[in-house]
């Protein structure tokens, strides 16, 4: 037998962890509120614990950053990149989902332990895969179809009066106070699913999401971030006490679920990626064209995309325009949406374009390779290596308007296409520079509810100074979370690995995948 994995049985049954993973929080936002005593519950868990930087994914995205939590491997191990990637036959987007993973999860891997686990709304497990215990897929997930594990499990929660709807792909705008409402009933009902399965299924590791803080914190962070125009607006003070308030109501709900699992349960507050300026997605297209490797196709587009720049660069130069207030930002609004319209992702021209970003923020770029998309142009070898070359000092040398600092901070190179990889392993994807919008152009405002955006610190409290491990180091990797986890239940190789599954229980149908896409778009991940 290998003896290089041993789980000790004296203390299998004893430890308990409770993950909480709280999508986008940062400690920006945390420190300040925790200082002021607006945070009891997460403040008494720093006090007596650990805290430290969690370093996210290239790129600071959702699923590739939640997938290397929950398997311990970086993106190009694990296979999960982004929300979704092109067709390599006709450029669509295709959804990306957790049974896309070439890594098995955490939960898998302890359930083939024989230890029984917990998951709810845990960002990114859609189509939920089985494990020793209850699992309810979270975010995203389309509107129908199989989200829970075992299968019937929401219908046992129906039957024993306890609500369980899907983790929602849409909610209540996070500036009105419909938001709250929305929010205190929902954590409300999770908590109640949670204190349920708990008492008829008694887990040693279980493991609660939330998105409202990076949802949230996409709306209003432009009135929180004091270098924003925006946070000096008339209603600003407001928004900010809005955010406060959802940071506040997410401590309780921590608290609630700390109470529900019991004094001796260990616990981890972890996010994906914090959370910081604007990202203004049109600039890494600008990047790309500038250097003529990227291109739209000509005609009626390109009259709207010119009178579109047209407005846009009048508003910009006239203080007399921007006195104009709200009537001004509509009309700019207006000139943003025929000029975004004209360089949106389906009016690529195909024909001329050799390296284009698809989808989720234009983090991940795709050489038009021949011998990978169906009318590629770019030959394989010294073309190849060429364009790769060529995007990369574009993207590495682009200062965008009003900025002295580079767009791009880090820049990886996958080289999916010379790998001759699935279309879901980009060629490059990228880090960027947290830039402020300078308080004198608010025109170049984002797209319409998208005004923060990630930053590659989140964060990572653990309950006990030594919890995963004896150095307290100030940061860690995100990838480093799953094996630490995995020593805590003394569970001390990888040798054993579990497959990851690699067909989903139920496939999504394509309406069920175009559903999910449409919400995202809604949301603001996709243009
Ligand atoms: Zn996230």
């Amino acid at each position: 037998m290998d003896s290089s994995f041993i789980v000790h049985r004296s203390s299998f049954g004893e430890k308990r962890l409770l993950v909480v993973a709280l999508d986008g929080a940062t400690f920006d936002l945390i420190r300040p509120l925790a200082g002021r005593g607006e945070l009891p519950c997460i403040a008494a868990i720093i006090a007596r614990g650990h805290d430290a930087l969690l370093l996210s994914t290239v790129p600071a995205i959702t699923p590739p950053a939640w997938s290397s939590f929950a398997t311990g491997a970086p993106p190009e191990e694990h296979g999960v990149f982004g929300f979704n990637y092109p067709d390599a036959r006709d450029y669509s987007l295709r959804l990306t989902v957790a049974s896309d993973l070439q890594r098995p999860t955490l939960w898998r891997r302890l359930t083939r332990r024989g230890f029984r686990v917990l998951l709810l709304d845990v960002p990114f497990t859609f189509p939920p895969e089985p494990v020793n215990g209850c699992l309810i897929a979270g975010f995203p997930l389309p509107s129908a179809g199989l989200f829970v594990y075992p299968p019937d499990l929401a219908g046992r929660l129906e039957s024993a009066g306890i609500a369980c709807v899907r983790h929602p792909v849409e909610m209540p705008d996070p500036a009105t106070t419909d938001f709250l409402l929305w929010l205190d009933k929902f954590l409300d009902e999770r908590l109640s699913i949670f204190r349920h399965l708990s008492a008829q299924n008694p887990w040693q590791f279980a493991m609660i999401g939330t998105m409202v803080l990076d949802w949230a914190q996409h709306a209003l962070w432009r009135y929180f971030d004091r270098r924003f125009v925006f946070a000096s607006e008339p209603e600003a003070p407001e928004r900010r006490g809005t955010l406060s308030a959802i940071y506040r109501r997410v401590d309780r709900f921590v608290a609630d679920l700390l109470e529900i699992a019991g004094k001796e349960t260990d616990v981890l507050l972890v996010s994906d990626h914090g959370f910081g300026a604007t990202l203004h997605y049109d600039w890494i297209s600008e990047a790309l064209a500038q250097a003529g490797l990227l291109f739209w196709r000509r005609g009626g587009r390109k009259l709207a995309a010119t009178a579109g720049a047209a407005a846009l660069k009048a508003v910009r130069s006239s203080p007399r325009l921007q006195r104009l207030g709200k009537r001004w930002l509509g009309d700019t609004k207006t000139a943003r949406t025929w000029a975004r319209r004209a360089r949106a992702y389906s009016q690529i021209d195909w024909e001329r374009t050799r390296v284009f970003p698809a989808g989720d923020y234009h983090l991940n770029l795709y050489v038009n390779s021949r011998s990978r998309f169906a009318r590629g142009i770019v030959a394989d070898g010294a073309d190849y290596e060429k364009v790769t070359g060529d995007a990369m000092a574009a993207l590495e040398t682009f200062r965008p308007p009003h900025h002295n600092q580079p767009l791009v901070r880090r820049l990886i190179r996958y080289e999916g296409g010379a790998r001759k990889l699935p279309t879901r392993v980009p060629d490059l994807s990228l880090e960027l520079n947290t830039l402020p919008m300078p308080v004198e152009s608010k025109s170049v405002a984002p797209m319409a509810g998208i005004c923060g955006f990630h930053s590659p610190e989140g964060i990572l409290v653990s309950s006990a100074t030594d919890l995963l491990g004896s150095d307290r180091p100030a940061k860690m990797e995100i990838t480093e979370l799953a094996p630490a986890i995995l020593r805590y239940f003394s569970i001390l190789s990888r040798d054993d690995e579990p497959p990851a599954p690699r067909s989903p229980s139920e496939p999504l149908s394509p309406e069920q995948s175009a559903a999910v896409l449409d919400s995202l778009r809604h949301l603001g991940y996709l243009d």
